[in-house]
């Protein structure tokens, strides 16, 4: 067969993928559009293959305006990628569903999608009827999923003693791109996660953990804020780059002096008037500062802009502000001041008073790294618990998933053990099942089993060892080493395949999510047999 997709440059260098057009002129149904559909599915599971794992490539993705990424990661890969084909964006959501409710696992979910469907074609081509084997994947599914919690052992961890949240946050970012700053992210995660979790309640908020950043700088720079960073400074140079004790007023509504309303067209005649009427606009403004300050209030946080002279006023009555907070996520940013300092967002300025200030330790001017901007930290917070992450963008990515995995395990702190050594364990589980099976589901059972080696297959190609050889070393020796699921694929290399003296885990939850959602993908690409484009009379 012809290959599916090509690589090929254009004429700056710049590579870009072909893949082949499969439904030709005539759109074709049943089984025929079925196999297509698994075609358009599998090029991109393969494109994304070989990132997979503590050894996998990177890619560079180029956007239609030039913009360079460098990323090992299949959620970024898939969510930058233009495909097209109906049933090939199926597979892009397939790793962002995997991404929203898990954070992690995005990569193997799509790998084990594809090699389902690899599965299915070749039991198309015995004749076997699509739905039968989607019926006999979702049966090997529920047994698989079933045989995880079986194999789950529970990853101890407190307050006081992280250093297993600590290695498996360093496992996480193993794969991912910052390898230099390994033991420093690791931790800024788990401090993050622990900062923000209820442990008695299983409980964590993850929406405290804000992740900030700007493109460039060093990965040195990344640190974790106990409290909030709001990427603006004091409105006016001349007011103190340091609050103590501060009481925020934070307002969403207009800070200026009220404007004549401009129904009323103002009439001014003379330079007299004109005086007049900024005399008045600034005593009524004056005013406004003498009611903030009455309150209590030593900071205003705005929403809104004000006038430079309504700053110069400010700085003058020694009440410093900072002006647009949040930029492009307003709410956001408010929010969280509001909550990290226990203060409510007034909205109406009639209603500030001095019950509804926020209350924080400190609030100072910084400066991160090489960037020169100035930036604000709120810090010491009534209501210590929220967190802010500054963070090179470029990293972000790999941050988050090490946060996820985190979270993942105070929710619940199961785990099966990676590299492959839980999909092995399931592959034995489910081929065995399938001998007793009598009916025709039986074949799809294999077949399911087939693709769980998937995985660890592409992991140990990944790291240049011999992928066949390698599966069936670890496979026989797991039957035979008393059905020991802790054996993977070495892929660092250091002599030992049992992962958990290597730290190699993923949680439970990840892993379980993985096997139902791939699974019911290609249930749902089995049942499709027809694809009908709105508007198009073909
Ligand atoms: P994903 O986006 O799916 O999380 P990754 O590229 O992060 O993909 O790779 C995760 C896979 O690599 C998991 O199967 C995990 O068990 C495995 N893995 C991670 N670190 C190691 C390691 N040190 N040795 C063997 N396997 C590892």
């Amino acid at each position: 067969a012809q290959p599916q997709a090509m690589y090929a440059t254009d004429e700056y260098g710049r590579p870009f993928i072909i893949v082949r057009e499969q439904q030709k002129k005539v759109r074709s149904h049943g089984v025929e559009a079925i196999k297509s559909h698994i075609l358009a599915a599998r090029t991109v599971a393969n494109i994304v293959k070989t990132s997979l794992g503590p050894r996998g490539l990177d890619k560079i993705l180029i956007s239609p305006d030039g913009e360079i990424t460098v990323t090992n990661d299949g959620a970024t890969i898939l969510g930058q990628m233009e495909v097209d084909h109906p049933i090939a964006k199926l597979l892009v959501q397939l790793s962002k569903s995997q991404d929203d409710e898990i954070g992690d696992g995005t990569t193997g979910v799509v790998v084990l999608a594809g090699a389902l469907l690899e599965q299915s074609e070749a039991l198309l081509d015995r004749g076997i009827h699509p739905t039968r084997i989607a019926d006999g994947f979702e049966r090997a599914c529920a047994l698989a999923v079933k045989h995880l919690d079986g194999i789950s052992d529970r990853i101890e961890f407190s307050k006081t003693n992280t250093s297993n949240l600590l290695k498996t946050a360093m496992t996480s970012l193993g794969s991912k791109i910052v390898s230099v700053a390994h033991e420093k992210f690791a931790q800024i995660a788990v401090d993050a996660v622990l900062s923000v979790a209820d442990l008695t309640r299983r409980d964590v908020l993850f929406d405290l953990i804000k992740v900030d950043g700007k493109v460039g700088g060093s990965l040195a720079d990344t640190t974790l804020i106990k409290g909030v960073l709001i990427d603006k400074d004091m409105s006016h140079p001349g007011m103190p780059s340091m609050v103590k004790d501060a009481r925020l007023a934070i307002l969403t509504c207009p800070f200026e002096p009220p404007r004549p309303k401009t129904k009323h067209k103002l009439d001014i005649t003379s330079v007299e008037e004109y005086k007049k009427l900024r005399e008045y606009e600034k005593a009524k403004f004056a005013d406004m500062i003498k009611r903030v300050k009455d309150t209590g209030a030593n900071l205003v946080i705005c929403q809104w802009g004000f006038d430079d002279e309504a700053n110069h006023l400010l700085m003058q009555n020694e009440l410093p502000a900072v002006r647009w907070v949040g930029g492009p996520e307003i709410e956001a940013c408010i929010c969280l001041i509001a909550i990290a300092t226990n203060g409510r967002i007034v909205p109406r300025f009639e209603d500030l008073s001095a019950d509804k200030l926020g209350k924080a330790g400190i609030v100072r001017e910084v400066s991160f790294g090489t960037t020169k901007d100035r930036m604000l930290v709120v810090e010491e917070c009534a209501n210590s618990r929220a967190v802010t992450i500054f963070i090179i963008d470029e990293a972000k990515r790999a941050l988050h998933d090490a946060i996820c995995v985190v979270r993942n395990l105070v929710v619940d702190n199961r785990v099966v053990y990676g590299g492959g050594a839980a999909d092995i364990s399931c592959s034995i589980a489910v081929s065995k099942a399938a001998d007793e099976i009598p009916s025709i589901e039986q074949y799809a059972m294999r077949a399911f089993a087939s693709a769980l080696d998937s995985v660890p297959l592409a992991l140990a190609e990944n790291s240049g060892l011999p992928p066949i050889e390698t599966l069936a070393e670890v496979k026989s020796r797991q039957v035979t080493e008393g059905e020991n699921a802790r054996l993977g694929i070495d892929c660092l290399s250091k002599s030992d395949n049992d992962m958990k003296r290597q730290f190699v885990y993923d949680p439970l939850i990840s892993k379980r999510q993985q096997y139902l959602l791939a699974t019911q993908l290609v249930r749902a690409v089995l049942k499709i047999d027809d694809v009908i484009i709105a508007g198009s009379d073909e």
